[in-house]
């Protein structure tokens, strides 16, 4: 049994490792989670016997491929005590939900150790960004936590409106700031037109959704400090990171075997994960649902770590919008096209049916015909004429209650 501490030791050291010892712990950690889950999980040990594969045949990374995707769905459908290592009684484990507000809900158990490793990882990207133990935290998330008063870590919620958000930075005065990017976003927007740059923290982490340029720049802006962009799932840890050379997002192979299937379709790959340390449900070739686009340079970074690198997050799959000419249209294309229209400042694109987007934005006072002109034009560049693009402007955009806001939305079912 591995405490935090030791797991956080341990990954301290280890992300500093080759590519010939990352590759050694990587083959050696499959071998054994590979075994353990033909022995103890109904689930894993009835999709090998089905193809014939037999633990022997996996001797490491090179030969994963030999192994089917599981996708949620798959697992979700098996029985549960099919799917969770025989060996642990229910009531040990933690269950948590996961991607409950547009994707597919799913439950998973997690034992001790991994929520130990999953916790290291986040200290270890806190950590790297700067935060040393005793510093004022403010993290402003989607789970309802109790500030730790002792820890000096202040818990704010997404659900707060902006103006709140932004009166409890000011109070708090946080060394490092931590959140996800809309209600970060939104918090900066406000202070700036409050003309509020009393505080500045020395970093701004953000994490949840792919961060553009423009939400970059706002941050660096408004809190005088340095952003560090973080990807990571409920059920892997933080798994995509940024260094201080700030070139692509190290991704967390001391933990997680990452493969980028290539979708012939797209620049972009599905995300398709391993994890080594999770024994109690364990996750092998687990389609994340998650596209990104990997650097392409796998020579060592500069900050000197030899883990591979992803470019950019694309955003999950089921946040792409479909059109007739292509499937799946990553959401930062769409934000990306908008990027450089002049008056638009809060927006939102909804999908419904195939071929139509709904875009709603935020009155600013700019003159109504020429955003609406700009932005139909913008996306009709990467949908195609035949799409319908309906513009509608707002008095402000709120967040559905209790839900995240998301700035592409597709509400189309894909199961
Ligand atoms: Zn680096």
């Amino acid at each position: 049994m591995s405490s935090l501490i030791a797991s956080f030791w341990s990954l301290k050291r280890t992300q500093w490792a080759d590519r010939a010892t990352l590759r050694e712990m990587q083959d050696s950690r499959l071998r054994r989670l590979i075994q353990r889950a033909y022995d103890h999980v109904g689930y894993y040990r009835r999709r090998f016997d089905s193809i014939g594969l037999k633990p022997h045949h996996i001797r490491g990374v090179s030969d994963l491929d030999k192994i089917p995707v599981t996708t949620k769905a798959e697992l979700q459908a098996a029985p549960l005590r099919e799917r969770i290592n025989d060996e642990y009684p229910l009531d040990t484990l933690t269950a948590e939900r996961t991607s409950g507000s547009t994707g597919q809900p799913f439950t998973a158990y997690f034992d001790s150790h991994f929520i130990n490793v999953r916790n290291a990882l986040f200290l270890r990207v806190l950590h790297n960004a700067g935060y040393r133990p005793g510093q004022k935290l403010m993290l402003v998330t989607g789970e309802r936590k109790t500030s730790r008063p002792w820890m000096r870590w202040y818990y704010s919620s997404i659900e707060s409106p902006a103006e709140q958000l932004a009166e409890e930075f000011a109070r708090y005065r946080p060394s490092v700031l931590y959140g996800c990017m809309t209600p970060l976003r939104e918090m900066a927007a406000c202070l700036e037109s409050l003309h509020h740059t009393t505080h500045r923290p020395s970093v701004v982490i953000s994490t949840a959704e792919s961060l553009d340029a423009a939400t970059r720049n706002l941050l660096e802006r408004v809190f005088g400090a340095p952003v560090y962009d973080i990807y990571g799932l409920t059920e892997m840890g933080l798994v995509a990171w940024e260094c201080p050379a700030h070139n692509g997002y190290h991704l967390s192979e001391d933990t997680t075997i990452v493969e980028f299937i290539p979708d012939p379709n797209r620049n972009s790959s599905r995300l398709v994960m391993t994890n080594l340390e999770l024994d109690s449900m364990p996750l092998i070739r687990f389609q994340t649902g998650d596209l990104a686009v990997p650097l392409g340079d796998d020579r060592p970074c500069s900050c000197g770590r030899h883990s591979r690198r992803i470019a950019r997050v694309d955003g999950r799959m089921v946040d792409c919008i479909r059109t007739s000419r292509e499937p799946l249209v990553s959401p930062y294309r769409l934000t990306l096209a908008l990027e450089g229209v002049n008056g638009l400042d809060r927006y939102q694109i909804l999908q419904e049916r195939v071929d139509e987007l709904i875009v709603r934005i935020e009155e600013t006072g700019s003159d109504k015909q020429t955003v609406e002109n700009s932005v139909r034009s913008a996306l009709q560049k990467i949908t195609g004429p035949q799409a319908r693009i309906e513009v509608r402007f707002e008095g402000s955009l709120q967040p559905p209650d209790g839900r995240k806001f998301r700035v592409v939305e597709c509400r189309i079912d894909r199961t």
